[in-house]
């Protein structure tokens, strides 16, 4: 094994430190249908930016996920922009579709936007833009942020940008995770995150209803000859399992650990008339380029995108297009 030595830090833009302390009443908005890592870094920094004496508000269009639902303060995240905010930050957020209802143009299109992003598709959308795409998380961005600034983090800010980070490695299991982010996470458990407490609450716990969902997906597995495993979840399955949260718990990432497979996808009929497609691929694959070519985004190994149509006309047309991409990267 070779040794390399990764810094501890990541460049955080210095102009940023001014326009946030300019703020006074600032909305922090993430993604929709959001995950930990969104939840996480939102109330992460809306809890920082309070500290620093700010109004901050975190906005989302969608509730947050079973996995984070037990965070102190889930309660408190707004469905719009409050009117009156002189400040907008998004958080974890690829492009700006992605901040849904509340980010309504005509309202709002004038205030300073400050994007502050860890997705390689990023389409700098923001008036300032923050993208580090080394960052595992949007959380580790908001970590490296405080600790540029001088920004005391305490046990509640901690707590938040642990449970999105470790959600978005899925409990430190992804290839990206490194000597850097070992050293983020022990100093967030000694500024008191409870990573037990956050493990078993976000990891070791899914509804019952997931479970049957799982179950009733899975017998419509299908394996292609060029290594891509996919199953479908479909609106009779959600209504008859119960679990009508827009979440699959990870069953993506469950498929795509199939040996032999370069890429797990999940189809998810929304209202018969759109498609939510979830990709994950084992280092080597980028299924991000796919997923941005089809409108939406994300990383080499997690990337997902909403597009219009039925099933029966998605799905073909999807597998058509990973088909091509997998054999331009893994050849033959
Ligand atoms: P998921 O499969 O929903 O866990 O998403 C995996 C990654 O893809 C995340 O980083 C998301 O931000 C990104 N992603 C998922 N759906 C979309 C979408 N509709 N548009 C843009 N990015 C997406
Ligand atoms: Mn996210
Ligand atoms: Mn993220």
């Amino acid at each position: 094994m070779s040794h390399t030595h990764v810094s501890d830090t990541l460049p955080v833009p210095p102009e940023l430190k001014e326009i946030l302390e300019d703020g006074e009443n600032i909305a922090v908005i993430t993604h929709v249908a959001p995950d930990g890592d969104a939840i996480g870094s939102m109330l992460g920094l809306v809890h920082l930016l309070r500290e620093r004496g700010k109004v901050a508000t975190p906005v989302c269009q969608d509730p947050a996920p079973y996995q984070v639902n037990w965070l102190p303060g889930v309660h408190e995240i707004q469905h719009v922009i409050p009117p009156d905010v002189d400040l907008l930050v998004s958080i974890d957020l690829s492009d700006v579709d992605r901040m849904g209802e509340p980010y309504d143009r005509e309202a709002f299109g004038h205030l300073t936007l400050v994007n502050i992003d860890h997705h390689a598709t990023n389409t700098l959308f923001g008036t300032v833009n923050w993208v580090e795409p080394r960052a595992v998380a949007a959380c580790e961005m908001v970590y490296h942020m405080a600790q540029a600034f001088d920004w005391p983090m305490s046990t509640r800010v901690a707590t938040y940008v642990l449970t999105g980070l470790l959600t978005d490695t899925r409990g430190l299991r992804t290839a990206n995770v490194n000597a850097r982010v070992l050293r983020v996470v022990t100093h967030l458990v000694e500024l008191g995150a409870p990573i037990g407490e956050i493990t078993e609450l976000t990891f070791n716990r899914k509804p019952l209803s997931l479970i049957k969902l799982w179950a009733l997906a899975l017998p419509h597995l299908h394996v292609e000859p060029e290594g891509i495993i996919w199953t479908v979840i479909t609106e009779a399955m959600r209504r008859e399992s119960g679990h009508m949260e827009e979440n699959d718990g990870g069953l993506v990432s469950f498929i795509a650990s199939a040996e032999g497979m370069y890429v797990g996808v999940v189809f998810t009929e929304k209202e018969g008339t759109r498609v939510n497609i979830s990709l994950r691929s084992r280092p080597g694959v980028d299924v991000s380029q796919v997923a941005f070519a089809l409108g939406g985004g994300g990383h080499p190994q997690a990337a997902g995108a909403t597009v219009e149509g039925t099933l029966d006309e998605v799905i073909p047309r999807v597998l058509q297009l990973l088909r091509e991409s997998v054999r331009q990267q893994v050849g033959g």
